[in-house]
């Protein structure tokens, strides 16, 4: 139905100092394969996540999504395929280099007893580096009571507080898992925008999953879509805006376009890549993609 095709990355936001040697991933992820009860989940995927980078991974519910994140931080046994975060394979990371990933699953187990703070004093002795100041700043600012059990909380509020654990001691990889699921729809994107502000300065590299494109807009300078196992299209969101263009007309007319830009096809429609307007074939009729034509042709 579609080709794969894995746009390069470009407007990263960090440099090494060497200029040729390019920074050193946070997550490598090689021919990843999974699959449950003989239906395949995750297909040969590969991707490569840089420093600084915060990717939106995209996809339908069931896609593989929190599959996937899981087997990044080393989480899923994996059929074939191998992750390195750091550098150092997923499933035997040491110390240092587990300090430096945060989590946030899909639902947070949070010992519903405890008060906020006393479960991020517990969380806190597990790691050599913690921000008090930033901590109480965020529960402050988050609007997450300190002095009821966790169990009392809100869906929503359980969230930031699962979110603050994980920021608390300063990841350098954060990989969240529908990180505002449980928060109303205008909620949504204010906080993954204030959230991915948060560790932007730090370059912290992120990834998060969701399934509502209006989490992206703004927030998620690179997107993944996830379809049939594999991570279909990579790339800057607004490049990928940009440089795809939604046509209909005749299937002929395709013949002439040159070869890889056609990016999806459904129902008469192509999504065309890399093409302006003017070098269209007369009878195509074209307008630029929107992220729910991406969405609807690449997940
Ligand atoms: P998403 O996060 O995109 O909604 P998931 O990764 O949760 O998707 O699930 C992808 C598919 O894999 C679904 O069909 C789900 O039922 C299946 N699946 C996920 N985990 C397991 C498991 N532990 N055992 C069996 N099937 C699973």
């Amino acid at each position: 139905m579609m080709n794969s095709t894995v746009l390069p990355a470009r407007g990263l936001a960090l440099q090494t100092a060497v200029p040729d040697a390019g920074p050193t991933p946070s997550v490598v992820a090689e021919g990843l394969t999974l699959a449950y009860a003989g239906r395949p989940v995750l297909q040969d995927l590969s991707c490569t996540l840089l420093p600084g980078q915060v990717v939106g991974l995209l996809g339908r519910n069931g896609a593989g999504k929190t599959t996937l994140l899981e087997a990044l931080l080393g989480l899923r046994e994996l059929q074939a395929g191998e992750v390195r975060l750091f550098d150092q394979p997923a499933t035997r990371l040491d110390d240092a280099a587990r300090a430096r990933v945060g989590y946030v699953p899909q639902q947070a187990s949070l010992f519903e007893e405890l008060r906020a703070q006393e479960l991020l004093d517990y969380f806190r002795s597990f790691y050599p580096r913690w921000n008090t100041a930033r901590v109480a700043g965020l529960l402050s600012r988050w609007d997450i009571p300190r002095d009821i059990p966790i169990g009392r909380m809100s869906g929503g509020q359980q969230q930031r507080l699962s979110i603050v654990r994980a920021l608390a001691h300063e990841p350098d990889l954060l990989v969240l898992d529908e990180p505002v699921a449980s928060l109303d729809p205008l909620a949504r994107r204010d906080f993954l925008r204030e959230l991915v502000g948060e560790v932007m300065d730090r370059g912290t590299t992120v990834v998060f999953s969701t399934h509502i494109l209006s989490d992206l807009e703004r927030v998620a300078f690179n997107v993944a879509f996830l379809q049939a196992g594999r991570i279909a299209v990579q790339g800057p969101l607004d490049e990928l805006l940009e440089e795809t263009l939604e046509a209909s007309g005749p299937e002929d007319l395709l013949v002439g376009l040159p070869a890889g830009s056609v990016l999806a096809r459904q129902d008469g429609r192509r999504l065309l890549r890399g093409l302006r307007e003017s070098q269209l074939p007369e009878g195509l009729v074209a307008r630029r993609a929107t992220l729910e034509d991406l969405f609807e042709a690449l997940t």
